[in-house]
This record gives C-alpha cells, structure tokens and sequence, in this order.
C-alpha cells in the first residue's frame, strides 16, 4: 500500500557521554524512510536547502524512495538540529535548533501522491503537518502523527489543532506528559485519547512503548542492547517502522498493530547501535528477522495459572 511521509530533513549534531559527531545527516523523515524502505514504497514531503548532499537522497531514491514532493531550496541552508544526550542515554537536552528552510515551509502535495493510504506526519511544524492532510483529496485509511516538545512549547494550539486530525498519536513519556499536564502515563492516555486519535502510542526509550486504545494497552520492550551509541531518530525509526508494517498488511487492526509496535521496536533497536541513519544503512537480508526472533525469545514466556 502507498505510505506518505512528511518530515523533517536535516543536518544534526549530537553528543553523547562518549562521543561527539560532526554535522551529520539527521531529520525526522529521513529516519522514517531508512526504515519504511525496507518494507513497502515510500513518498516523501519535506524540504531541504542547497547544503544537502546529493549522494544523500540518490541513497533513498535507490531503495525506492520518491522525492516528487521535496522542495530543494538552493540559496538556503538546510534545518540543523544538536542534542547532547545525559549519562542514562535515555533523556536529552536540545542544544540548538535552527529552522531555516523549514521557517517558511509550505509543502506541495503531488497529484502522484494522491490517494495514498497510509500517512505517516513526521516532527514537523503541525501546521504544515496540516496543510498536507488538507491537501489530501481522499482520507487516508490511517493518519499516524509524531510531534515533540519543542513545538508544544512554542504553538501547543496548533498541535491540539492537528492531532484532532489524526488517527494515531506516537509520542514519548515527558510528552504524553506535557500534552495531557497529567503526570500518570495511563491517566494521560485517557486524556489524549479525548483528543482526536484512537489509538496512542506512548515510547519510553530503552524501557519499550506502549499502544492504548479504548480501554485496552498492550505493551511492548525495547531490545535491551550492551551499548547504544546514539539514540537519535530511534523514535522517527519505530514511528516508521509501525506504520510501514500497517502499511504492507493493509491491516489496521489493533492486533495487527501489536506487532507493528514490536516491529518498530526492533528497526529501533538497530538505529541507536550506529551515529545518524548508518546502522540502517547497514541492513543485511535476515538481520530484520534475526532481531525479531530476539524479541519473541525476550517476552515469550507460559505459565500455569495458580
Ligand atoms: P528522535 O530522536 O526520534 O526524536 O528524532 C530526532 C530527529 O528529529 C533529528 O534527526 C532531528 O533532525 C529531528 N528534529 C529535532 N527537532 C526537530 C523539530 N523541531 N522539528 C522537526 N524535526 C526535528
């Protein structure tokens, strides 16, 4: 099935209690379609100035990847993000963010991309996030939508705005929080779920993600790793990974959402091993199946009831 992904693409540097990069290649939707290549054809929406490398997207248009509705902005300079994560590698501090082409942003959906199915909204600003389901001539069978802090902070009615639009909401523990201004995750599910999107996906980092909908939760654990290196875009990576699997099966069913959680859990898990996109990057043929047979070996387990 079709899947449209709208995102940023951009340079980043991060910094960890180990190490340090230099400008790499980062942005919400360019994680997203790393992973989401693997499993089904993507469309991209975003924007990027003339600082950006070529050889980056001929390495996305090579697994599929349509750049029909990016905008390349010659004479300006592409977004850059820089984090420094803390010593837990779990929580970071955003260091600089510079819009610039994503300021004035206005994405163009093309007449190819109509009729799409799945619509992944990348973090993004949310009314351009917006403006693409406006631009939408036909629903898609399913809206899934990441946001972050930084846009709460700066226009949190212009995220109410949009999340009222979608069908599935895939946010982080501290935002759930700051969403719903309640500090108990399960009582901000209930709140967010009020909101707009049915469904609600709550990640929790190196402690795993959580699906609610209606009154039910299934909850699903992150692969725990010897070292991850950089936990940047692990959460655009599970985001992709999810819907991608949706995506693939044509099923939106709650159940088959349980695995697209472990899915997106597992891409994740291989994002954080490397710097940037590289680890993805690096997928070999079976390296996707091997670490889903981890995850079955890591929550299978029976008991006799008592
Ligand atoms: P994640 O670690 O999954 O939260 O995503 C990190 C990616 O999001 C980085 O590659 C950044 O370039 C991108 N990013 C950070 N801040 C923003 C923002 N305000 N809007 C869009 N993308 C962002």
């Amino acid at each position: 099935m079709s899947l449209v992904v709208v995102g940023s693409m951009a340079f980043d540097a991060i910094e960890t209690p180990f190490g340090k990069s230099d400008k790499i290649i980062g942005g919400a939707a360019t994680y997203i379609a790393w992973c989401a290549s693997n499993f089904c054809k993507v469309n991209q929406i975003s924007v990027v100035g003339g600082d950006f490398p070529k050889s980056e997207l001929d390495a996305l248009a090579a697994r599929g990847v349509s750049f029909e509705g990016l905008q390349i902005k010659e004479n300006e300079k592409s977004f850059f993000w820089s984090g420094k994560y803390h010593l837990d590698m779990n929580s970071r501090d955003t260091l600089v963010t510079e819009l610039n082409v994503l300021a004035n942003f206005e994405p163009v959906v093309p007449e190819s991309y109509q009729g799409c199915e799945f619509l992944m909204l990348g973090n993004l600003d949310p009314k351009v996030q917006r403006s693409v389901i406006e631009q939408l001539r036909t629903k898609p069978k399913l809206i899934v939508l990441d946001t972050m802090n930084f846009w709460m902070d700066i226009m949190m009615d212009e995220v109410l705005k949009t999340i009222s639009m979608v069908d599935v909401l895939v946010i982080n523990d501290s935002e759930a929080r700051q969403l719903s201004g309640d500090n108990s995750l399960v009582r901000a599910a209930k709140k967010i779920l009020t909101m707009g999107p049915k469904y609600l996906v709550i990640k929790k980092g190196e402690h795993g993600a959580l699906l609610f909908h209606e009154n039910e939760v299934f909850f699903a654990p992150a692969l725990p790793l010897e070292e991850v290196f950089d936990p940047t875009g692990a959460g655009d990576t599970f985001a992709g990974g999810f819907v991608a699997h949706l995506a693939k099966t044509n099923d939106i069913s709650f159940e088959n959402m349980k695995t697209a959680i472990v899915l997106g859990s597992a891409m994740a898990s291989f994002c954080v091993e490397k710097f940037g996109t590289q680890r993805l990057q690096e997928l070999k043929n079976g390296d996707i199946n091997d670490r889903l047979n981890q995850f079955k070996q890591l929550s299978n387990f029976e008991i006799a009831l008592v």
